[in-house]
């Protein structure tokens, strides 16, 4: 996969920190971070970016990856991230952080599921 760089860790983990208690996400689009609204029912437990968002950012050919924090954790993927994750084709990053801390962010990416 492309290089996530610290300066687009960096943004979304401000993005993160910004967003908590609710979950953030956001696209890595090119060698930007590109925050998104949470547009989720339920932003505290659940996270959804707008269709159009996502296929404009698509649209650009360089779309490396997807990403959405997980405030006081799991600090895993939940078993509807890897389905989506699996579905996207793409890398994800999940950023766990609680009031005090951002942790260490798991990046995952499954192969199996690549047509
Ligand atoms: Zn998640």
């Amino acid at each position: 996969m492309k290089q996530i760089t610290s300066t687009i860790l960096e943004a979304a983990q401000r993005h993160a920190r910004a967003e908590y208690p609710r979950e953030a996400c956001g696209l890595v689009v090119g060698d930007s971070y590109r925050p998104c609204r949470n547009e989720a029912a339920d932003p505290m437990q659940d996270f959804e970016i707008a269709t159009q968002v996502y296929l404009d950012a698509e649209a650009t050919g360089d779309l490396p990856a997807v990403v959405h924090s997980h405030p006081d954790g799991p600090h895993a993927p939940s078993e509807v991230d890897c389905r989506a994750q699996a579905a996207s084709g793409l890398p994800w990053v999940i950023l766990p952080l609680d009031a005090e801390c951002m942790f260490q962010p798991i990046t995952f990416d499954s192969h199996e599921a690549t047509p």
